[in-house]
C-alpha cells in the first residue's frame, strides 16, 4: 500500500494492573498489548485477527483513546494523539468512530433510534433538530434500512438491523476511520455476508478505512486488503490478505487456517492443528509466546523473542519467528 498512513500506530503498549492483598497493592500486571505498530491507508481494511484473549479489542480501544495507552504513540491523520490536548484531541476522534459485537449492548435501549443517530451530531452541535431528524433518516437509507423507524426502540430489530443502526449512528459524523470490533460474530452466517457487503459498499461510497477486529480468520479473509495476527498482544505476522492465505508463515497464522472446519474430511489439513489454551496474559511464556504450542518449536524460542522481520522486497510480508530468520 503506498502513499501516507491514515493511521500509524507504533510501539504501542498496555498493562493493567492487578491488585490484591489487604493493602490493595499491585502485585502483577496483564499484558495486554506490548509492542504493537500498525498502519493503515486511506481506503484500505485492515483485519486483526486472533483468539479472544489475544488483545485485539484492547488494541482498538487505546487507538480510540478509550483507554490510555502505556507506551507508544497513535498518530491519525498527522497529528499525535497522545499528545494533543483533550479538546483537541475530541476534533480529531470525531473522524475515528467504533462499532462493537452486540449492537443490543452498544444501544442505549431506553433512546430512540432518532436520538442514538443524532447524539453525535448533538453532542458535537451540528444543525438543528429537524436537520438532524432528516439527516437520521438519510443516513437509515444509507444502511438499507426504513426511514420511518426512527420513533422505535432497538429492541424492536433484529440482530442485523440493529448492527445496521449502529452503523447508521458510526457514519453520522463521516469518519475516516471506523474501528469495528468482532462486528459479525454475533450474527447468523446470512446476515454476516449482508452486513460485510454493507460495509464494503460503505468503503467504496464514502472512502472510509477500516480496522476491522475478528476471531474467524474467514471474515477477515473475505473483508481486508491486509491482516495482521495478533498473539498475547503482540503482533506475529502482517501480509496481504491473499497472500497471507496462500503462504501463511507463522505456525499461529497457518494454526487459525487449520481451526476452521474442513468441508471434506477425507482431504488432510495442509498445517499442524492448534494445541492447548492461548496461555494467561498475566504471566505470558518467555521468548516465543507461542513457543508452549508451537508444533515447530526449538530451544532457542524459549529464551529469545522474535521480532517483526520483513520477507519480500515490497516489505509487504512480515513475521516475527525464528524459522524465518
Ligand atoms: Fe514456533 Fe519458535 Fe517460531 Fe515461536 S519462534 S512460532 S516457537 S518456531
Amino acid at each position: 500500500m503506498k502513499g501516507k498512513p491514515l493511521l500509524e500506530v507504533i510501539d504501542l503498549g498496555k498493562k493493567f494492573p492487578i491488585r490484591e492483598g489487604l493493602l490493595n497493592r499491585v502485585k502483577k500486571h496483564v499484558h495486554a498489548v506490548s509492542q504493537v505498530s500498525i498502519k493503515i491507508y486511506p481506503n484500505e481494511t485492515l483485519g486483526l485477527v486472533g483468539e479472544s484473549g489475544s488483545g485485539k479489542s484492547t488494541l482498538g480501544r487505546l487507538i480510540m483513546q478509550l483507554i490510555k495507552a502505556d507506551q507508544g504513540q497513535i498518530i491519525f491523520i498527522d497529528q499525535k494523539l497522545n499528545e494533543l490536548s483533550f479538546r483537541k484531541a475530541r476534533q480529531f476522534r470525531k473522524k475515528m468512530q467504533m462499532i462493537f459485537q452486540d449492537p443490543l449492548d452498544s444501544l442505549n435501549s431506553r433512546m430512540t433510534i432518532e436520538q442514538i443517530i443524532t447524539e453525535p451530531l448533538e453532542i458535537n452541535r451540528i444543525g438543528n433538530r429537524l436537520e438532524r431528524r432528516e439527516k437520521a433518516k438519510d443516513l437509515l437509507d444509507t444502511v438499507g434500512l426504513r426511514k420511518n423507524i426512527l420513533d422505535l426502540y432497538p429492541h424492536e430489530f433484529s440482530g442485523g438491523q440493529r448492527q445496521r443502526i449502529g452503523i447508521a449512528r458510526a457514519l453520522a459524523l463521516s469518519p475516516s476511520l471506523i474501528i469495528a470490533d468482532e462486528p459479525v460474530s454475533a450474527l447468523d452466517v446470512s446476515i454476516q455476508a449482508q452486513i460485510l457487503n454493507l460495509m464494503l459498499n460503505l468503503q467504496k461510497d464514502f472512502g472510509i478505512s477500516y480496522l476491522f477486529i475478528a476471531h474467524d480468520i474467514h471474515v477477515i479473509h473475505f473483508i481486508a486488503d491486509r491482516v495482521a495476527v495478533m498473539y498475547l498482544g503482540r503482533i506475529v505476522e502482517i501480509a496481504d490478505s491473499k497472500e497471507l492465505k496462500k503462504t501463511p508463515k507463522h505456525p499461529y497464522t497457518q494454526a487459525l487456517f487449520n481451526s476452521i472446519p474442513y468441508p471434506d474430511p477425507i482431504k488432510k489439513k495442509k498445517y499442524q492443528p492448534i494445541q492447548g489454551e492461548i496461555p494467561s496474559m498475566i504471566n505470558p511464556p518467555s521468548g516465543c509466546a507461542f513457543h508452549t504450542r508451537c508444533p515447530s518449536v526449538m530451544e532457542r524460542c524459549r529464551k529469545e523473542l522474535p521480532k517483526l522481520r520483513v520477507l519480500d522486497q515490497e516489505e509487504r510480508h512480515e513475521v516475527a519467528c525464528f524459522l524465518h530468520d
